[in-house]
């Protein structure tokens, strides 16, 4: 399961895109699209692409030239839509160009935009339809190395839209809640729709679209993977929500808790909860890896399900920080 991003630099700003990507790379990205409208954006890939280490996208509307540009330049995956690309010789002649140097391409439906002549409304229905009309197209000309996506705002439609698909055909599929709007929303929005179908097995390569800082969506998308299992974090934490039995300052200690594990990473991936009291605090900081309970201006610290010892309030971080940093090193 990969998570990609998108730059939102001009891509024939050259260093600019570069340092982005060379963020959105560190920040655990494992796939970026470009936008190319025009000849520079094509030429700029191939430079991109000697300084970066992940497959690069190059997303094309309208002119199927800078689909063949881009492929020249080094594309690892072009996203089209075959329906704006024009007529049925110049998707051949992408098509073609694509086969001959062995990259594949996803074709991206859109709930906006599909053709509401053809199909009505917006409807899970109607992206399927849209979006499997498309790969026929492909598939006449002989071209199977195909990646679809069926992204709407709406997140049952969006939901509905891949599970019929998923029935309907065995291509890889790209998910993403479109337009989802700012970071906080469109967290949500794409938690619900990316985070179900992959609970249900269902997804290959998932994009947050966020009005954001690219770097949100890579976060944003590697805390999904981490939520439903597909990928574990350096570290997950648990915290209580706190409530009237709780006598230490639970989301202080949290934040103190998740500050260092951030500036120093634990030597493997490891579960620290951070319980407030007695009720499921022992449980809880039991089944992680390290934790702590809380009791009355104290807490207890847990290691591998066994409580350890009893420490003052004051010393609750510094001791669970002890315990994270053997973790990984007492096997
Ligand atoms: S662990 Fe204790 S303090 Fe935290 S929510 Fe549960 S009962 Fe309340």
């Amino acid at each position: 399961m990969s998570v990609q991003s998108m730059t939102n630099s001009s891509t024939a700003d050259i260093k600019t895109t570069l340092a982005q990507i060379h963020a959105l790379e560190s920040a655990g990205c494992d796939i970026i699209r470009v936008a190319v409208p025009d000849e520079q954006a094509a030429a700029a890939i191939r430079q991109i692409k000697a300084e970066i280490s992940i497959p690069l996208v190059a997303d094309i509307h309208f002119q199927y030239k800078l689909a063949l540009a881009s492929l020249d330049s080094g594309a690892d995956k072009l996203r089209i839509n075959p329906g704006n690309i024009g007529s049925n010789d110049k998707v051949e002649a992408v098509a073609r160009a694509a086969a001959e140097h062995g990259v594949p391409i996803r074709i991206g439906v859109n709930a906006g935009s599909i053709d509401r002549a053809k199909y009505g409304i917006p409807s899970a229905e109607a992206l399927v339809e849209s979006g499997l009309d498309e790969v026929r197209v492909m598939e006449k000309l002989g071209f199977e190395d195909i990646v679809l996506s069926l992204k709407a705002f709406d997140v049952p439609m969006m939901i509905r839209a891949y599970e019929l698909a998923s029935q309907r055909c065995d291509y890889p599929l790209h998910l993403g809640v479109t337009e989802a709007g700012l970071a906080w929303e469109g967290t949500i929005r794409s938690s619900v729709g990316i985070g179900a179908l992959l609970a249900h097995g269902i997804g290959d390569t998932l994009r947050v679209s966020l009005t954001a800082n690219p770097l949100e969506e890579v976060k944003v998308g590697r805390e999904i993977l981490n939520s439903v299992g597909l990928w574990r974090r350096p570290f997950t934490l648990i915290s209580c929500p706190t409530c009237g039995r709780c006598a230490i300052d639970i989301a202080e200690i949290a934040g103190e808790v998740r500050l260092r594990l951030e500036t120093n990473p634990p030597k493997a991936p490891i579960t620290v909860a951070v319980m407030g009291c007695i009720v499921n605090g022992p449980g809880e900081a039991s089944l992680a890896d390290v934790g702590i309970a809380g009791g009355k201006g104290s807490g207890a610290i847990f290691a591998r399900g066994k409580m350890l010892r009893s420490v003052g309030e004051d010393e609750l971080v510094d001791e669970l920080m002890v315990e994270v940093e053997k973790f990984g090193t007492d096997t």
